[in-house]
């Protein structure tokens, strides 16, 4: 990296046409968009499309590559990906009455359920299990929130919700 310090357009362009010719270097074309996306899967361009539910990026090469990416202020983002806690499948996004929650994709084999927080599974771990040493994972029950464990039915330890936080039960009386 020996550029030097600063603005590094010469003083001296005498045409518009060398101008226009600099300023080529940088961007490739002009008028061409200022960045191209390329498909991870195939490498194909990536294209910005209109759907239902609002613009979206697409491989080029769909139908034969099934790519997209949601778009955030014109850059594809993925939609990204949770995995479960116990088997390591993928978590999917739920909706069971009013209620939202990621199950795992290997339902029924697993049954590990999440609570769902901002769009995102809820990260429980923090909160261990004192019966079998997995962890409380948020739920909704006829009664409200209350607290389960993951390895449910397995076990079957519970614990109250207080605003979000499982109320630990007094150890000792
Ligand atoms: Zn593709
Ligand atoms: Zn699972
Ligand atoms: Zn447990």
């Amino acid at each position: 990296m020996s550029q030097d310090e600063g603005n590094d357009k010469p003083t001296h362009v005498s045409s518009a046409w060398e101008q226009e010719f600099l300023s080529q270097d940088s961007t490739g074309y002009i008028g061409a968009p200022s960045k191209r996306y390329r498909c991870p899967k195939c490498q194909h361009p990536l294209v910005l499309k209109k759907g239902k539910n609002g613009s979206f990026w697409g491989c080029e090469d769909f139908p034969r590559c099934d790519y997209t990416a949601n778009d955030e202020e014109g850059r594809p983002v993925r939609a990204k990906k949770f995995f479960c806690p116990l088997c390591g499948g993928q978590l999917r996004k739920k909706t069971y009455s009013e209620n939202v929650f990621w199950g795992c994709s290997n339902y029924p084999e697993c049954k590990a359920t999440l609570d769902d927080v901002n769009g995102e599974p809820a990260s429980a771990r923090k909160y261990p299990c004192r019966a079998c040493g997995h962890y409380l994972v948020r739920k909704k029950g006829a009664k409200g929130h209350f607290w389960g464990c993951i390895k449910y039915p397995e076990c079957r330890h519970t614990l109250p919700d207080d605003n979000g936080q499982p109320v630990p039960r007094k150890l000792r009386g």
